[in-house]
C-alpha cells in the first residue's frame, strides 16, 4: 500500500521544492558545463579559519556549546557588528549562533509569525522566504519590483499592500537574486513606513561584506530601529564557509528569547568545530574577505559590461555576486534560456522566475566563479544570443 499524501503537514504540501536545484540536478549529469548557478564562492575556506577548527578537534572541545553559542564567538561576533556596521548588540541577551543564515530565518519567521498574519516580501526573492512562512500557517505577501526602479520596493510599495494583518517585512539587502543595495535614505524611508505601523523588519543581510559600490548601511543601525529589527547574517558568504554551516541572528531581547527557546528544543547550538572556525575567521579573516572581495568586484564589472554588449540589458547590481540580466529580447521565458543554454552551450544559470514572478524574464547569474570561467560562460552566452538575433 501506498503510503498516503494525507499523512503530511497541511503547511508542508503548500510549499515546493526549491527551483534551483531542478537545473543543478540536470547539469550534474552533464560534462563540461560551467555553471553560474550556484550562489556560493569559488573560494576554499582561509587555511587559518580550517586550522583553528582542526585545533578544536585535537583539543578535544567536541561537546555541546551553549545554546546561543560560544560566549568568546558572541563577543567576537558583537565587536565585529560594531566596527563594520555600527550596531550595537550584547553578546548576553541579544545574539544568537545560528546553522547558517537558513536556520536564523528560519527562527525569525516562527517567532513572530502567527497563522494569518501577513509578512510583506519584496520579489524577486531568495527562495526559502516564502515556503518558511507559509510553515508557520502565516501568508507571505509578495510586493513585485522592477529593473526600472532597482528591483527595490519604497515605502509606497509595501504601504500599497498594508493591511490589518501586515505584522512584518522581509528586506534583504544586498539582494540575492537581483544583487541591489538599499541606500541609507531608501532604508530611512521603509524604516519610516516601519514605526508608522508598528511592523517588525527581517533584515537579511548575508551579503553585507561584499558591496562594491557604496558603504553598506544596515537596517539596525537606522534610528530607531533596533527595538523592530531582526537581523540575519553569517560566515557562508563573505567568509566562503557555506559548508560549515554557521550563522547568527541579533534581535531585542524579547525576540531573541523566543528564537532562542526555539533554537534550544530544535537544535540544541550550531557545531562546535564551526564555531571554533567562525571565531578565527572574525579575529583574523578581515584581509581574506576583503581580497575575495575584490575578487568579486572584477568579475562583477566584466560580466555586466559584457552582459549589456551581447544585448542581455543588466541592471546595475552594487553588491552580493549576482548578475540579473534580462532576456526578454531573445522573446524566451526565462525556464526556456535557462534550459536551452544548458543543452546546447553548457553554461547553468538560474531562470528568474524561480525567484517570484518579477523575475519571470531574467536569468540569474552568479559570478562567484573564476575569471577565466565568466569569459568562457559569455562567450557561450554570446553565441546563444547571437543564434536567435
Ligand atoms: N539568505 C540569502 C539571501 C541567501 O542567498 C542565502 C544563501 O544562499 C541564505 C540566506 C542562507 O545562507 P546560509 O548558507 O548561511 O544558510
Amino acid at each position: 500500500m501506498e503510503t498516503k499524501t494525507s499523512y503530511l503537514s497541511d503547511y508542508v504540501q503548500q510549499i515546493k521544492p526549491s527551483g534551483i536545484r531542478k537545473f543543478f540536478d540536470l547539469a550534474a549529469t552533464m560534462e563540461g558545463v560551467i555553471s553560474l548557478g550556484v550562489g556560493e564562492p569559488d573560494f576554499v575556506t582561509a587555511w587559518n579559519v580550517r586550522e583553528a577548527s582542526i585545533l578544536s578537534l585535537e583539543q578535544g572541545y567536541t561537546a555541546y556549546t551553549a545554546n546561543a553559542g560560544l560566549y568568546e564567538l558572541r563577543e567576537e561576533i558583537s565587536r565585529y557588528l560594531d566596527q563594520r556596521f555600527g550596531l550595537n548588540y550584547s553578546p548576553d541577551s541579544e545574539l544568537i549562533v545560528t546553522v547558517g543564515a537558513s536556520q536564523a530565518l528560519d527562527l525569525a519567521v516562527r517567532a513572530i509569525m502567527n497563522p494569518g498574519e501577513e509578512m510583506l516580501i519584496p520579489e524577486p526573492c531568495f527562495v526559502a522566504y516564502e515556503s518558511l512562512v507559509t510553515l508557520t500557517g502565516a501568508k507571505p505577501v509578495p510586493i513585485q519590483t522592477t529593473a526600472e526602479k532597482g528591483f527595490k520596493a519604497s515605502a509606497a510599495d509595501f504601504e500599497a499592500a498594508l493591511t490589518d494583518k501586515t505584522k512584518a517585512l522581509l528586506l534583504c539587502s544586498p539582494s540575492n537574486p537581483t544583487g541591489s543595495v538599499y541606500s541609507k535614505e531608501e532604508l530611512e524611508s521603509i524604516a519610516a513606513f516601519a514605526e508608522k505601523h508598528d511592523i517588525i523588519v527581517l533584515a537579511d543581510e548575508i551579503y553585507a561584506e561584499l558591496t562594491y559600490d557604496e558603504p553598506f548601511t544596515s537596517m539596525g543601525a537606522i534610528r530607531g530601529m533596533k527595538e523592530r529589527t531582526i537581523l540575519i547574517s553569517g560566515f557562508s558568504k563573505a567568509f566562503a564557509m557555506t559548508g560549515w554551516r554557521l550563522g547568527f541572528t541579533a534581535a531585542p531581547p524579547v525576540i531573541r528569547d523566543a528564537m532562542l527557546k526555539i533554537h534550544q528544543h530544535a537544535m540544541m547550538c550550531a557545531p562546535s568545530m564551526a564555531q571554533y572556525a567562525a571565531l578565527e575567521g572574525l579575529k583574523n579573516g578581515q584581509e581574506d574577505v576583503e581580497r575575495m572581495k575584490k575578487s568579486y568586484r572584477r568579475r562583477r564589472n566584466l560580466i555586466v559590461e559584457t552582459l549589456n554588449e551581447i544585448g542581455l540589458g543588466c541592471h546595475h547590481p552594487g553588491g552580493a555576486f549576482y548578475a540579473f540580466p534580462s532576456i526578454q529580447s531573445t522573446g524566451m521565458s526565462s525556464e526556456e534560456f535557462a534550459e536551452q543554454l544548458l543543452l546546447e552551450e553548457k553554461v547553468a544559470v538560474v531562470p528568474g522566475n524561480v525567484f517570484g514572478p518579477s523575475g519571470e524574464g531574467y536569468i540569474r547569474c552568479s559570478y562567484a566563479t573564476s575569471i577565466e570561467q565568466i569569459q568562457e560562460a559569455l562567450v557561450r552566452i554570446k553565441r546563444f544570443v547571437e543564434k536567435r538575433a
